[in-house]
């Protein structure tokens, strides 16, 4: 005869050998080995065909901006769209909103606040390090190593400054290794004459976020010329 009891020890002899598996393998689909850390140079991001707007709340400063927090694999692959039931929150982040809007500004057309740019990367790239760091966190951290690692400070230090100029390709990764520790790497975009241009800076950072470490894989994104631009904003 089937009693009560041996119905419910069946329930649950069928969650631990058939649901808790398959749920493990789900959320071990959707971890990752490190982060890219991406900042990106306005001027670069305005000084193409496609061109930009400035965010609602006022043209940004003259700073590298943050693109974003990237969880990535050491195999170069990474998840995206983890997880669909935790939507960008902008309550969870109410006391960092005026550093977002300083340090991680949209340039992006039409004009925002900022907040679909935030919303993108969390559900993008932030739902897939949830393991490590919650909404409030992952944009805490990022804001963090974007004071940390102060890239523009770094470039000027060395006499490399927003001037139009060209420099090279060598002298803009010493000089942010030498200000970072870290060998950086570097993407360009092209401006309305064709000329290569220094537009993003990827750096990368441990899982937990806090340390920053050698890239254990060089990212995707467009190479540059020996001799770049770094425009004015
Ligand atoms: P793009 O094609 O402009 O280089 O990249 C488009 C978008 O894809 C990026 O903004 C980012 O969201 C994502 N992406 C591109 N390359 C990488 C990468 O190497 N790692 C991660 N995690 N995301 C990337
Ligand atoms: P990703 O390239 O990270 O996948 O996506 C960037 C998305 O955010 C694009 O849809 C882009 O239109 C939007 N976005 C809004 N503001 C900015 C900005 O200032 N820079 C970049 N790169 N993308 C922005």
């Amino acid at each position: 005869m089937v009693t009560m009891k041996s119905r419910v020890n069946a329930s649950l002899v069928f969650i631990l050998i058939v649901i808790f598996p398959c749920a493990s393998v789900l959320s071990a689909s959707a971890d990752f080995d490190f982060f890219y850390f991406v900042q990106q140079w306005p001027g670069s991001y305005c000084d193409t065909k496609k061109s930009c707007c400035y965010p609602t709340t006022g043209k940004p400063a003259a700073d590298f901006g943050i693109h974003g927090l990237w969880p990535n694999y050491e195999d170069g692959t990474y998840p995206s769209n983890c997880d669909d039931n935790s939507p960008f929150d902008k309550s969870t982040i109410s006391d960092l909103i005026s550093n977002m809007r300083k340090s991680w500004p949209t340039l992006a057309c039409p004009s925002g606040t900022g907040e679909a740019f935030w919303e993108h990367e969390w559900e993008k790239h932030g739902t897939c390090s949830e393991s490590v760091l919650d909404q409030h966190d992952y944009f805490k951290t990022t804001l963090g190593l974007k004071q940390q690692t102060n890239i523009l400070q770094a470039l000027k230090t060395a006499g490399i400054n927003p001037d139009g100029g060209s420099y090279s390709l060598e002298s803009i990764k010493d000089a942010i290794k030498e200000g970072t520790g870290f060998d950086p790497w570097i993407e360009c975009n092209t401006d309305e004459s064709g000329n290569t241009q220094l537009y993003q800076v990827y750096l990368c950072v441990d899982r937990s976020g806090s340390k920053l470490i050698e890239c254990p894989v060089k990212p995707r994104g467009r190479k540059c010329g020996s001799e770049i631009e770094f425009p004015s904003f």
